[in-house]
């Protein structure tokens, strides 16, 4: 099998809802039953699923970076109260 054949292949992706794309498993008939475990699992932690190629897969796949539990972030208290900014 040469690199084209590979990148072709057919697999899964996760996407969270962030849009970070964290899992990836290939979608070949020999992997099938466990893939069906895989993705289940995936869709329990809340995951999109995505069906896609290796070549696209490789391209998206990252860690997130959104995996602080934290919501306080800088953007917002800037526009919240614009007027503090003036005092
Ligand atoms: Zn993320």
């Amino acid at each position: 099998m040469n690199q084209d054949d590979v990148d072709l292949t057919p697999c899964y992706i996760g996407r969270k809802t962030c849009g970070c794309v964290v899992a990836v498993t290939v979608d070949r008939p020999e992997f099938r039953r466990d893939n069906i475990k895989t993705v289940s699992a995936w869709m329990r932690e809340g995951l999109t699923i995505e069906h896609t190629t290796v070549a696209q897969a490789r391209t998206m796949l990252s860690d997130c970076v959104h995996k602080s539990p934290k919501k306080t972030r800088g953007s917002k208290h800037t526009d919240a109260q614009p007027s503090l900014l003036k005092l």
